[in-house]
């Protein structure tokens, strides 16, 4: 294999760097001991043993001797031994988990292993490396974050500490990451959820149990409006169902066994054994079920926002990222083979709507996911079907211009499906909206529908979800919007400033006119300054600000300050009323 690399290579110039930072910390502490040190997106990190917990200020100092070793340009020497004599080498320094790691490879029947040098520092590794530490640049890289790591990621074994770093080609490009970093620490949901009075957490309640205040609920509750009422125009209907069920329900339908221990069993003392539902198609099988369906009932189409319980590691503390309950908007249309491509085509039209309506459609790439031909034996459900509803998905893909990727072997063992990538204001690209045909859930229950001829016939599933969880949502939500929501979401509308407590009778009478209107309006007439209330209001985002004083009193008209512009406008009450009521309808 040909060595010759530059770099350009960014994978082979993070690793390598994670080689440089591994030197620097056996500088730093010659007692270390080394777990791994992969390249990721952006950079790289090693996992050490070390004799103490590292701080922040060890960061600037690492990145010190790690110039040194970039500017004294030692090659990356690889070296072909055998296991035995890798086996010998580190075990005389000590170096356990590569000890370990060199048992794994012998145990995967490997001979030889390969180790690399770079001056007096070597490591075991496949490679391949740059070819000297001198192609590092030392402008452009970054040790960023210290973090906990387990062992193979196995929280039985030892806890390690984890050194992240950020290496690029060019010092611009690590300075426009670092600009987006700032960015989105200023976006991060957790801080402005806070900020805004969206969300907290409770020591007693639990954690990952997030709890939505008044204004987060307002703001859920919007986003729930506005999905149902697109669907209800496709023919959607709401049904409720339980947070329960017996196990078997989930048995059946295989999730029991998808997500095993990370399902919530409820028992009582009366002989009650429930699970929390991790899931609600199964939930809506049984309500298509309760009745004998005729081909001319279908498509019947079920929708539900409701939460669902996963016991998922939470990795994050104090987000919405990942928590235990997740308030799931779920949709699914029971359908025949025929009315598959109708009912695809409705559900990216409703995808479509909603997605617009934020100002994200554009910003989007979409994926058919289809069966890898060269397994057809590995998916559940008739062949002819399959091909019948892939070339559907293929058709509306073409129809819609939605210019779908099409992804052999990416197709779930159920069906294939349509998979929506946004990108976010911060460049990240989030999975939310799919619509997945599903052949299987349906034989699973014995659903049937009777055809013309008086056959019992499966039909097709079609699951859609068009925000996913409202949690993930509201975590995409704040972060693109930095907080500034639209004004349709936003949890105060308008807040109306007396310039002085003359003007509160007049506040109060405008507020109770937009109140009338269902328009969300506070008024701050709470002691301080006017100026300390304007800047306050405008810190909470609120999208129109009315200020109101003598002239407003008089004349029965407020001071409109929008949003991000810098002129203010003064507009009649009944003027600035219509105006507003208007951008609400329109969710400009
Ligand atoms: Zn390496
Ligand atoms: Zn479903």
């Amino acid at each position: 294999m040909s060595t010759k690399k530059s770099t350009n290579n960014l994978e082979l110039l993070r690793h390598s760097t994670a080689h440089v930072l591994a030197a620097a910390v056996l500088e730093m502490f010659p007692e270390a001991k080394f777990g791994i040190g992969p390249a990721i997106e952006n950079g790289f990190y090693y996992d050490f043993e070390l004799p103490r917990t590292l701080i922040p200020e060890d960061l600037p100092l690492l990145e010190e001797k790690m110039k040194e070793i970039i500017k004294a340009n030692y090659p990356f020497e690889k070296q072909e031994i055998s296991i035995k004599n890798a086996r010998e080498h580190f075990e005389k320094l000590g170096q356990k988990y590569k000890v370990e790691l060199i048992a794994d490879l012998e145990a995967k029947g490997e001979k030889n292993v390969s180790v690399y040098k770079s001056d007096s520092f070597v490591d075991l590794c496949s490679g391949p490396h740059i070819d000297s530490t001198g192609e590092i640049n030392p402008e452009a890289f970054a040790l960023t974050k210290i973090s906990g790591a387990y062992w193979k990621s196995d929280e039985k074994r030892e806890q390690l500490q984890r050194i992240y770093g950020v290496v690029f080609a060019q010092k611009k490009e690590l300075k426009e990451y670092k600009i987006g970093q700032e960015e989105a620490i200023k976006r991060d949901h957790r801080k402005l959820g806070k900020e805004l009075d969206l969300f907290c957490f409770s020591d007693l309640v639990g954690p990952g149990l997030p709890l939505f205040t008044p204004k987060g609920t307002i703001i859920i509750d919007e986003l729930k409006k506005a999905v149902e009422s697109i669907c209800r125009k496709y023919g959607f209907e709401k049904v409720s169902a339980p947070s329960l069920a017996k196990i078997e329900l989930f048995e059946i339908s295989g999730h029991a066994k998808k997500f095993g221990d990370e399902l919530f069993h409820v028992t009582s003392e009366k002989k009650h054994d429930f699970v929390l539902k991790p899931v609600q198609c199964p939930h809506h099988t049984q309500i298509y079920a309760s009745k004998t369906r005729s081909y001319r009932d279908l498509p019947i189409r079920y929708m539900e926002s409701d939460k669902q319980y996963r016991a998922e590691k939470t990795g994050e503390v104090g987000g919405l990222s990942r928590v235990y309950a997740i308030t799931v908007e779920d949709g699914h249309s029971f359908c025949r083979v025929d009315q598959v491509k109708d009912e695809v085509v409705n559900m990216v039209k409703i995808i479509k709507d909603f997605y617009s309506a934020l100002g994200l459609w554009g910003n989007h790439r979409v994926c058919l996911s289809v069966r890898d031909y060269d397994h057809p034996e590995k998916y559940i459900g008739d062949q002819k079907d399959w091909d019948t509803c892939e070339k559907m998905l293929q058709e509306v893909s073409d129809e819609m211009n939605l210019s779908a990727e099409k992804q052999e072997g990416e197709a779930a063992l159920y069906g294939p499906k349509l998979d929506f990538m946004f990108k976010d204001a911060t460049g990240r690209e989030i999975q939310i909206p799919t619509v997945q045909l599903d052949f299987a859930t349906a034989k699973k229950f014995k659903l049937y529908y009777i055809n013309e001829k008086g056959e019992k016939i499966s039909p097709v599933m079609v699951h859609r979800a068009i925000l996913g969880s409202y949690e993930r949502f509201m975590v995409l939500l704040i972060e693109h919007f930095a907080g500034a929501f639209p004004l349709w979401l936003s949890p105060v509308q308008v807040t109306i400033i007396p310039v002085s407590e003359k003007f509160s009778q007049y506040a109060k009478e405008v507020e109770n006119k937009l109140l009338e209107k269902n328009i969300r309006v506070e008024t701050n007439d709470k002691g301080e300054s006017l100026g300390k209330r304007i800047s306050e209001t405008e810190k909470q985002k609120v999208p129109y600000i009315l200020v109101v004083g003598e002239r407003e009193m008089n004349e029965k008209s407020v001071n409109v300050r929008t949003r991000a512009v810098k002129e203010q406008q003064t507009l009649s009450v009944y003027e600035f009323i219509e105006k507003v009521e208007k951008e609400i309808v329109e969710k400009s």
